[in-house]
């Protein structure tokens, strides 16, 4: 029954053949962060900072960033913690740094495309969330939203290094990045799949809009094309990265998925056959996505994986894909 699969989960984190795949959870404030720690999340793999922030109408001081950030540092002493900087804009205006009047929000100035029009306040960000770090024992990674090229990866990576940040990744959550990944991961130290945002973008459908939620699946084939790619490309930079140049010797540098997908148990499968490290999701999701996990190896997954890929749509890659998982049924 599902009840018994929740209590079983202790945050194994690992595949039935003991392939590590780091659970994590999506979080927006210290409080949310502590029910994510009770629930048995092994870090914080998306901290949407302006979340901390969407009833303010300026921009929060340095000392109110770093009480913010660090509430959720403090639940996680020694572990991962993934902070975004400011997603604002679309489904998450903050007025004092969007304008809500573009015609196409979602297409405008949003995530860290907002550093041209508002500069600065990335720049301040980072330098609070590396001041939060420095007061706090877990493991800070920092990432940018909405990074479409390989010269804004470079870019923001540059800002977090100068602000005395350690581990600097992107997001993968526009096409053009994980179809160019391997330049993407060239100057980053991780990517995160956003695949809310990914799909959204790859299937040309508004994820705001109820009517076209048959198009914002992220069991859409070309969306799994897209992630595959951004992993391959990890994959590439790593081995075009290491001294000796054999992939074999380099890890590839690590893709997670913070969208919804992850909390998919099947789908969360099929992520981790198509190359994907860690999977971040609502606390809620965890025991499910443990559970199934826990009954496949790494082999099953790519087998997963490759069905998915073979599929002519959405409906056809999620049902194939399920039915190889027997394990569903137990989990109601
Ligand atoms: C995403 O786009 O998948 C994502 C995790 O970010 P958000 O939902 O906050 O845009
Ligand atoms: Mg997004």
């Amino acid at each position: 029954t599902q009840a018994s699969a929740l209590a079983a989960f202790e945050g194994s984190n690992t595949l039935a053949d003991g392939h590590a795949v780091p659970l994590l959870a999506n979080v927006g404030t210290g409080k949310d962060a502590a029910k994510a720690a009770a629930a048995g999340a092994e870090g914080v793999g998306l901290l949407r900072t302006e979340f901390c922030f969407l009833d303010r109408d300026s921009e929060p001081t340095h000392d109110e960033q770093v009480a913010a950030y660090g509430a959720v540092f403090a639940e996680f002493p020694g572990r991962k913690v993934v902070i975004r900087t400011l997603d604002a804009g679309a489904d998450k205006p903050l007025p004092f740094l969007t304008n809500t009047d573009e015609p196409n929000p979602a297409l405008g100035v949003r995530g860290y495309r907002t550093d041209t029009t508002s500069p600065g306040v990335l720049a301040r960000q980072l330098a609070a969330i590396a001041a939060a770090a420095g007061q706090h024992e877990a493991d800070v990674w920092v990432m940018a939203p909405m990074i479409a090229t390989p010269e804004e990866a470079a870019h923001f990576v540059s800002l977090a290094r100068e602000a005395g940040l350690r581990t600097a990744g992107v997001m993968v959550e526009v096409p053009s990045a994980a179809l160019t990944a391997r330049h993407v991961l060239a100057h980053a130290d991780f990517a995160s799949l956003g695949t809310n945002d990914l799909t959204q973008y790859a299937m040309a459908a508004d994820r705001m809009l109820g009517p076209l939620a048959a198009l914002n699946n992220p069991w859409q084939p070309a969306v799994l094309h897209l992630i595959k790619a951004t992993c391959d490309g990890a994959r590439a930079a790593s081995a075009a990265g290491s001294a000796s140049g054999s992939a074999a010797e380099q890890k590839p540098k690590p893709v997670g998925v913070c969208g919804e997908a992850a909390a998919d148990p099947a789908l969360a499968a099929v992520l981790v056959g198509l190359g994907v490290s860690t999977l971040s999701m609502t606390p809620r999701a965890l025991a499910a996505v443990n559970a199934v996990l826990a009954t496949i190896t790494l082999a099953k997954a790519q087998e997963l994986a490759g069905i998915a890929l073979e599929a002519a749509s959405a409906v056809e890659a999620r049902d194939a894909v399920r039915a190889h998982l027997p394990v569903l049924e137990e989990l109601g």
